[in-house]
């Protein structure tokens, strides 16, 4: 029989934190609390492999595990000294999730199970507090009726119909009733009357009555938190962040612990340091007489926990450290012993129950790139973790981030900061206004720049959250969904910004006195928490030092090489700054599109609209010179760095007039009939161009086209040695398919290089490669080896070729495939480890079978993807080559993967 059931509490455990897998993130670091002697509500936790048993059971929970759930419950009971289910002295559970990796709010959790009319009078007897009683019982009834009644039967009610808000509805219809303001002030008697009306509702809603028995509670709590691994934002949220869908939860059964029996009571959430800036200090909110969720859900604007904590809106308010100076001493001291433990920073929920203080969770909080950067460099003077942690401590994701744009100080000055909010994702953004998740996705489809405008997020928002570029709630703490969420994903964010009024029936939004419309531009700067109206200039922020530190430790651990795809200047001494250490990639042809292309594209359509062999040459002649000056301006820039060119490759009728108002206009300038002109372009055509005359095959079948591009790239590098300069030149041919196209190109090579040198009186060295790019010249690589001094894997065409998905065609039909779960991603996005991978690891061994000391890399989309980056370091190639911005991730991810090689080795 599988053990399905571990129980923890009283210091003692039977799981622990490196079992995550099994018990789930949550589980498994309850248990390690307990093993840490925190005081920890005693509990059980029912495994993942039961989550994936029930799913393969047609949803029907093992044979036999409510038996073990009882025998671990008499654990509990004999740890608290009370009795689920028992009219004297009742014990109270909660039924938690707890996936392997933390989904924040996607799944849930029922309190205060094990309320009935049989328990209620012991409940009330031994607390004698009826308006505690009647406040969990209220609590239970909403949260149960939702998660296990409601979302757990697959019932999917209309928008704002749901029980749970039909319920908040009449709630907040009773304190308007009585004038409330506050859920405290509600009394006993008012919550008893509640409670009845709400069960009442719950029959009348849900055609079923709320269950008056323990014992049907516990059951029903298990299969909902089971149930709810498949609940829709669960499932939209996996997809997003890539967690496999077969990994299930787990679900904890623990003691209650009651954070709402009065003054002397309360609950918390607290990060161990400053989730947002990284700095060193205690960070956290209370509630004073509140429950689990209270601090989360925004209804009460949550307390500072300390000094440190406080801000604008809430620096009135009192502090823990100021009210509690005793508990809170004590869960500074438990802060501690976490951090020294788990060697990071956490994120913490505690319950003080009439003055005793609990831990219910703690785990490794999300972070800002900014934070996690400052966080490392601090750790590593504490001694807490080496500098190889440290470089695994930023994930590609956060360094990208860091690369990423905030306001322009400068600029920001010139705009009145319209209103301030907490400053819960830091970064800027400028975008207009969305005030739905379909207007924030409507936006991002079309590359419309947006601010999702919010009164608070929930979990059913994160596909909205996705698509825009900053957040801004008019509710909410640094601790609310949206800020965890925003955190997580790097993305500005502003929440709690008060001024925020919105009006849905105009669709208006009202910030002080202002208003503003959906489309109207807003500017966040999300580390200070600022708005401003009307678009503030941005910049980028690479200057920061911490930035650059960090990256000095990275080369430390890095083997792998890497090089830039980079065409221009400007773009290549980007790169340079970014720290790659050569081009991987230079597409001659670039210099044909966009700024300054008019007179090189001129001379290119005479060579491609040439009719003879005289014609064309005549035209190459006047090109040659542009080609020269383009390369040798990267060139001179790139000194003593390795600089890879690649000889022209697409499909020439890209670059002539398809229309036939351009197409006259052409021939009159060429001084031909157009219906010369026309006969031209049209011989041109191909039926599937991408596999047509490009590549290589344009060299052979006009080989003076490859003769002018040899011999410009040759004058470039004699000029630029006559002028002192050490340019370290690479030529690769593409699409290439055997070693006799290699031979063919070659022997031009040779001839223009004596040519060359001779007219210039130097003589230079250069390494001749080729690109492997079809799969048939992988199979061949042994003999291709043999005249290439290089490879330079293209896994764009490469992926094309071996899928046969055209790249221009096929997008359809595979965001098709990947939601049909007939591929499980797009394989020009993420690379195919499994067969184009296959290729690649061939192509290296067939090439150093024949060339010990052949240089591999890789060029193209995949190069700068950190999991592909891991998977080039294995098979062993010498670098991998991205555009200039993916440059420091790729310089972390090839750390990282030799770091992670060098520990699976000890
Ligand atoms: P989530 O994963 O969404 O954070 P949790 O399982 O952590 O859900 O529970 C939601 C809230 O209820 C949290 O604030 C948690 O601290 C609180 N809670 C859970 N179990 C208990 C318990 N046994 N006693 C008191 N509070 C609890
Ligand atoms: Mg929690
Ligand atoms: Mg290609």
């Amino acid at each position: 029989m599988t053990k399905f059931v571990y129980t923890f509490g009283g210091k003692t455990a039977e799981g622990r934190a490196d079992m995550k897998n099994l018990l789930g993130g949550k589980g498994a670091n309850l248990a390690e609390m307990c093993l840490l002697g925190l005081p920890v509500p005693a509990g059980l936790t029912i495994t993942t492999e039961c989550c994936t048993a029930y799913y393969e059971n047609n949803c029907q929970l093992p044979a036999g595990l409510m038996d073990d759930v009882w025998k671990a419950m008499a654990n509990v009971e004999k740890l608290m000294g009370m009795k689920y289910d028992d009219a004297e002295n009742p014990l109270l559970v909660s039924c938690r999730s707890g996936a392997r990796s933390s989904m924040p709010g996607m799944m849930d959790t029922v309190l205060n199970i094990g309320l009935s009319s049989k328990t209620i009078p012991g409940m009330l007897k031994r607390t004698n507090n009826p308006r505690f009683v009647y406040d969990s019982y209220r609590r239970l009834i909403m949260m149960y009726a939702d998660v296990v009644m409601e979302k757990s039967e697959g019932i999917e009610p209309a928008d704002g119909k749901g029980i749970r808000k039909q319920l908040d509805d009449m709630l907040d219809d009773y304190k308007a009733q009585h004038n409330y303001k506050s859920d405290t002030e509600l009394t006993a008697e008012d919550l008893m009357k509640l409670s009845d009306a709400f069960k009442i509702k719950v029959k009348e809603v849900l055609g079923t009555e709320f269950p008056d028995d323990a014992k049907a509670q516990m059951e029903g709590g298990i299969k909902a938190v089971f149930k709810s691994w498949n609940g829709k934002k669960a499932v939209s949220y996996r997809k997003i962040e890539g967690i496999p869908d077969d990994w299930g939860t787990a679900v904890n059964v623990q003691a209650m612990v009651f954070g709402n029996m009065g003054d002397n009571s309360a609950t918390g959430v607290a990060f161990t340091r400053n989730p947002a800036t990284g700095d060193n200090q205690f960070y956290g909110e209370w509630l004073i007489n509140a429950q689990g969720e209270d601090v989360v859900a925004g209804i009460r604007t949550p307390n500072p926990l300390n000094d440190d904590t406080k801000n604008e809106q809430n620096k009135h308010m009192k502090s823990m450290q100021e009210l509690m100076p005793e508990t809170y001493k004590e869960l500074c001291d438990i802060r501690e012993i976490l951090e020294k433990n788990f060697h990071d920073m956490l994120d913490i929920e505690f319950t003080i129950q009439d003055g005793k203080l609990y831990m219910l969770q703690c785990r490794v909080g999300k972070r800002t790139g900014v934070a996690a950067i400052t966080m490392a460099a601090d750790m590593l003077k504490e001694g807490l973790i080496d500098d190889q942690e440290v470089v695994m401590r930023i994930s590609p994701a956060q360094l990208d981030e860091l690369l990423h744009p905030i306001l322009d100080t400068t600029d920001e000055k010139n705009h009145p900061v319209i209103a301030k909010g907490l400053p819960a994702g830091p970064g800027g953004a400028v975008g207009r206004i969305a005030l739905t998740n379909d207007k924030a996705k409507e936006y991002h489809v079309n590359g419309i720049k947006n601010i999702l405008v919010r009164e608070e997020t929930n979990p059913e928002d994160v596909e909205g959250m996705r698509a825009a570029d900053g957040i801004l709630t008019a509710r909410g703490g640094m601790t609310s969904h949206a800020a965890l969420v925003a955190r997580g994903w790097g993305k500005c964010c502003i929440v709690g910004c008060e001024a925020v009024k919105i009006d849905f029936e105009t669709g208006t939004v009202h910030i002080g006195d202002r208003t503003f419309k959906e489309g109207d531009l807003l500017s966040l700067n999300g580390t200070k928490g600022w708005v401003y109206d009307e678009e503030v200039k941005m910049i980028d922020a690479t200057e920061n030092p911490l930035f650059k530190q960090f990256m000095q430790i990275v080369d430390k651990y890095r083997t792998m090489g890497v090089r830039t795809n980079a065409d221009n200047p400007e773009d290549a001494l980007k790169a340079v700054s970014f720290g790659a250490e050569g081009i991987g990639l230079f597409r001659i042809e670039h210099m044909f599109y966009g700024k300054n292309s008019e007179k090189p594209l001129e001379k290119l359509r005479n060579m491609i609209l040439s009719d003879t062999t005289e014609e064309r040459i005549a035209a190459l002649a006047e090109l040659e010179p542009y080609i020269k000056e383009s390369a040798k301006s990267t060139l001179k820039v790139m000194d003593g760095k390795p600089l890879t060119f690649r000889l022209m490759d697409p499909p020439l009728h890209e670059f002539v007039p398809q229309t036939e108002g351009k197409q006259r206009a052409a021939a009159q300038e060429r001084g031909m009939s157009f219906e010369e002109l026309k006969r031209r372009v049209d011989a041109l055509h191909e039926v599937n161009p991408m596999m047509g005359l490009r590549g290589v095959r344009l060299g052979i079948i006009y080989p003076e086209i490859t003769e002018t591009q040899f011999r410009a790239l040759f004058s470039a590098t004699c000029e630029l040695i006559k002028e002192g300069h050490d340019p370290h030149l690479e030529i690769m041919v593409p699409l290439t398919i055997n070693a006799r196209e290699l031979h063919h190109q070659k022997s031009i090579a040779d001839r223009v290089k004596q040519e060359v040198m001779a007219k210039y009186g130097v003589s230079f060295n250069y390494l001749y490669g080729t690109m492997i790019e079809i799969p048939r010249a992988a199979l061949v690589a042994d003999q291709i080896a043999d005249v290439a001094e290089f490879f330079s894997f293209g896994t764009n065409d490469l992926t094309q070729m071996t899928y046969g998905f055209s790249r221009d065609d096929v997008n359809a039909i595979v965001h098709k495939y990947v939601d049909e779960k007939v591929i499980p991603a797009d394989p020009f996005n993420t690379f195919d480890q499994e067969c184009v991978g296959q290729l690649v690891d061939l192509g290296v061994k067939r090439g150093r079978s024949t060339r010990p000391n052949l240089k591999c890399g890789v060029c193209g989309e995949h190069g700068g993807d950190p999991a592909s980056v891991e998977f080039f370091y294995h098979v062993g190639l010498n670098y991998v080559s991205c555009s200039p911005f993916r440059v420091p991730v790729a310089r972390l991810a090839a750390a990282q993967a030799a770091i992670k090689d060098a520990r699976s080795h000890k």
